[in-house]
């Protein structure tokens, strides 16, 4: 079983859902730059606050911030077995910066999440979280009391940056990067591409045969 995987997709195309599903699974630490941002802003650092303006726009935070967040995190102790990254590279510039600075960061597979743009708004527009980083959908994955999560009950809320307006402009910014992306993880023979449509049990199955092959 490989235990080093990459994650490409659309947002919300279901990354994160599968990441942590398949961080079980292996036993690996599930890696999401998105996450460890939001952090930052939640901790109201200097770097919160300069990155909160950029994620607020759609925009991508600048490559030297996010491959030094990665390349730190995939240093620790808990992540020498191997990771799922999620939301990271996000263009090929940050794919080459990660290889020239961290041993290693060639995954052993790359998987590219296939779902239809109309599924990826219905799945964004519905995402509900919590302050903690729990992810819910109002239909797909309700929590048992509406507006509260399971896990802490604290009070679900829609991330800044799941409106419409920045929803299109994140859509935008995917279309132009994730080409050049694509190709240089073809080019390295260890791109897989994963039909992310349908239930999350069910992209769970075919991502976990794609990753025991
Ligand atoms: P990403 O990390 O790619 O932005 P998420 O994992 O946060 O995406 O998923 C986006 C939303 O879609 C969340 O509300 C999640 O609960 C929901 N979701 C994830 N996978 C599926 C699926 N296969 N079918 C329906 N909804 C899903
Ligand atoms: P995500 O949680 O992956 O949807 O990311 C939310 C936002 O964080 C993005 O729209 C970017 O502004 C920023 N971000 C997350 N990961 C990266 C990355 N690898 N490169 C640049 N910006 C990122």
């Amino acid at each position: 079983m490989v235990r080093r995987i990459v994650l490409l997709g659309p947002p919300g195309a279901g990354k994160g859902t599968l990441a942590r599903q398949l961080a079980d699974d292996l036993g690996v630490p599930h890696v999401a730059t998105g996450d460890m941002l939001r952090a930052e802003v939640a901790d109201g650092t200097d770097l919160g606050r300069r990155a909160k303006k950029i994620m607020d726009s759609g925009e991508l935070v600048p490559d030297e911030i996010v491959v030094e967040m990665a390349v730190e995190r995939l240093s620790r102790a808990d992540a020498a077995a191997g990771w799922i990254l999620d939301g990271f590279p996000r263009e090929v510039e940050q794919a080459i910066d990660f290889e020239r600075q961290f041993a290693g960061a060639v995954p052993d597979t790359a998987l590219y999440m296939r779902v239809d743009r109309e599924e990826v708004i219905r799945r964004i527009t519905g995402r509900r979280v919590c302050p903690r980083g729990h992810v819910y959908h109002v239909e797909s994955n309700p929590p048992r009391t509406e507006g509260v999560c399971d896990e802490d009950g604290l009070r679900l809320t829609q991330r800044d940056d799941d409106t419409q307006e920045v929803v299109a402009k994140r859509l935008e910014v995917y279309v132009e990067e994730i080409g050049p992306l694509v190709t240089h993880y073809d080019e390295l023979g260890v791109l897989r591409r994963l039909d992310a449509s349908g239930h999350a049990d069910a992209v769970h199955g075919r991502a976990l045969e794609l990753v025991s092959k």
